[in-house]
Formats: structure tokens, C-alpha cells, sequence
């Protein structure tokens, strides 16, 4: 087993003259389900949940919008089924705890329509979220956990296989399923040169600017700044030639459960303000906090109004993708 080190380097210098902040939203678990099966992630396009995400760009022309897409999800199920199996020594981190729906079913390539959809909504990119989205064992939805670099970066490949066959427009940004990012997998993603990654998610961590994250995914990187990840392996299986330009790590800092107070500090600090979302906000047995019903996304304009008056121009609002290449393009 390779061992990989990952150093943080936090990043100051990324925003354009004459602004003092930014502002991102991402919405992630974007695939084709429809509430014929067991919850709408946009595969009920404008009639449903992608409906209410391209209303909410229509009344807000600041606003843009990065969706993670799964490219072949298979969690049918967000919580376990299997109960006497998962107690079984041995077999219990052997199977999956819920069954999982048929591969392929959701498979973006298979959904014309859906990507179709997709690649004419405004001001909107799409990124890569996992494979599968799905783990043997207790953690269902932590797709990366101990694969090795190589096995990472055939899953890498393998997603952007299906983005192509799908014709998804989509950007070199990457989000790993329940914010699990180990090294072996950063170590892939720079390999592959993908840009970003988000991983951590720190919604209770006091904002300064020297807040590092404390919560769920990686831990150490700045709350409000974009980090450099750089990888150091002590052996390089696939021969790739070291250092790509570099990966950019954001953090997410805000949900539908954070104060407009939160909001304000991180900009008064000069910082990324990253709002996230999920597609739905009920499926698979259980309730997204952040799901992107009626009331966040209400919560969300009032948000961005206050946004709006308080600081015009002087706000930045980007994409993930853009902020990555002013990044990678001031790096010294
Ligand atoms: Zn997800």
C-alpha cells in the first residue's frame, strides 16, 4: 500500500480587483431520478425539484450555480434495509446494506433528456460527484474509503467516460460522496488533473481568517480561503509525471440550517462563501436539512438580497470552476 502525505497550503491572493468576497452555491446529488422512483433528483426536470433550482436562477441574475452529478448513482436506499446481515462478522463489511438499484439505471448517458436539460440551464456547471455514490459496509454512502490510487483513478476515469457519452458539459471539478476524500483519492484527482475538490464541511466552526475546518471530510484547511492540496506519494504506480497546477480545496461553510450572521461574517473577512444545497429534500428514508425545498430556497434570496444591499459590486459572484483557475493562475 502506497502511502501519500497531503500538505495544505491556504491561498490569499485569488480575488479580482475591486472585490472583497465571494459568493458560490453548489447542489449537490443532481442524477436522474424521478418521483417515480423513490425521490426526484432532477429527474422530473422543470416540473420538480430542477424546476424550482432554475426559478430560483431566473429571479436571482447574480447567482450561479455549480451541480455535483453522480454520474452512474445506485443508493436506492439512504439508510439500511439488511438488518440481520449487517451483524454477521466478516460479511457485514462485505455487502451493501441496502439494496442497490440495477447499474446503469441512472446512468447520465441513458437520460438524454435530463442532460439535455441540464447543459441549457443559465449560468450553471456541472462536476463530477463520485461513481456510484455507494460503499459496502456501515458507511453506504462514503463511496471513497480504502481504494488504492490506481482503483481511484479507474473510478475517475470511468465518470468521465459516461459525462462524455452523455455529451454533459461539465468542468474538471470533483466532489467525493459524504465528504470522505482520503489521500489515494486526491492523489488520483491531481493525477487526472481535475481542479477542485470540496470535501469539508464545517457549518459551527467560528468564522476568522484563521478558522481551519473542524467537521465533516478533510480537516486542517481554511474556513473561508481556497486551500491547496499537494500530494507527495512515496511511489508513483501509474508513471505520471509529478505536480499537476495544482488542486483547489473549498470549503463548504454555509446550509440552510446558517445564519445570515454566519453569511456576513465570512465576506466581511474576505472570504469564498460557499452555500450548499441538495436536490431533494425527502427520499430513501430520510430528510436532507439542506434539501432545496420551497423554504430554502426562499431563505436563500433573502439571503442573497441582503447580499445584494449590503455590498453591490464589491461581491463576486462566481463558480467553483472560476474561482479554481484565478487560483491556480495567481499561485506564485
Ligand atoms: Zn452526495
Amino acid at each position: 500500500m502506497t502511502a501519500t502525505a497531503m500538505t495544505l497550503v491556504e491561498h490569499h491572493s485569488w480575488l479580482p480587483a475591486g472585490k472583497r468576497a465571494a459568493v458560490c452555491f453548489n447542489v449537490d446529488d443532481v442524477h436522474p431520478a424521478t418521483s417515480r422512483d423513490e425521490f426526484d433528483a432532477g429527474g422530473d426536470l422543470g416540473r420538480g425539484a430542477l424546476g424550482r433550482l432554475e426559478r430560483l436562477l431566473e429571479r436571482n441574475p447574480s447567482v450561479r450555480v455549480t451541480l455535483f452529478v453522480p454520474p452512474d448513482w445506485r443508493l436506492q436506499r439512504l439508510v439500511p434495509t439488511r438488518r440481520w446481515l449487517t451483524r454477521i462478522p466478516f460479511l457485514r463489511e462485505r455487502i451493501h446494506w441496502a439494496p442497490l438499484t440495477p447499474k446503469g439505471r441512472f446512468r447520465v448517458d441513458r437520460h438524454p433528456e435530463f442532460v439535455s436539460y441540464l447543459n441549457a440551464l443559465p449560468r450553471t456547471e456541472c462536476a463530477v460527484h463520485g461513481l456510484n455514490h455507494a460503499h459496502v459496509g456501515p458507511r453506504m454512502a462514503v463511496e471513497f474509503q480504502e481504494q488504492s490510487r490506481s482503483r481511484c483513478r479507474a473510478m475517475l476515469e470511468e465518470g468521465r467516460r459516461i459525462f462524455a457519452a452523455a455529451g454533459l458539459r461539465h468542468v474538471q471539478g470533483f466532489a467525493p460522496p459524504a465528504w470522505n476524500a482520503p489521500p489515494a483519492l486526491c492523489q488520483a484527482l491531481s493525477d487526472a488533473d481535475f481542479r477542485f475538490i470540496t470535501s469539508a464541511r464545517d457549518l459551527d466552526t467560528a468564522v476568522t481568517g484563521e478558522a481551519r475546518t473542524a467537521g465533516s471530510g478533510l480537516r486542517g484547511a481554511s474556513l473561508i480561503q481556497p486551500t491547496f492540496i499537494r500530494c507527495t506519494p512515496e511511489e508513483n504506480p501509474t508513471g505520471a509525471t509529478a505536480s499537476s497546477a495544482g488542486l483547489v480545496h473549498f470549503t463548504t461553510n454555509f446550509q440552510a440550517t446558517s445564519t445570515i450572521d454566519r453569511a456576513l461574517a465570512i465576506i466581511e473577512c474576505g472570504g469564498l462563501l460557499l452555500i450548499r444545497a441538495h436536490i431533494f429534500k425527502t427520499g430513501g428514508g430520510i430528510t436532507m436539512l439542506d434539501g432545496l425545498d420551497n423554504a430554502y430556497c426562499d431563505y436563500l434570496e433573502r439571503l442573497w438580497r441582503e447580499l445584494e444591499t449590503r455590498y453591490g459590486d464589491a461581491l463576486w459572484w462566481t463558480t467553483l470552476a472560476e474561482v479554481a483557475d484565478r487560483c491556480r493562475a495567481t499561485r506564485s
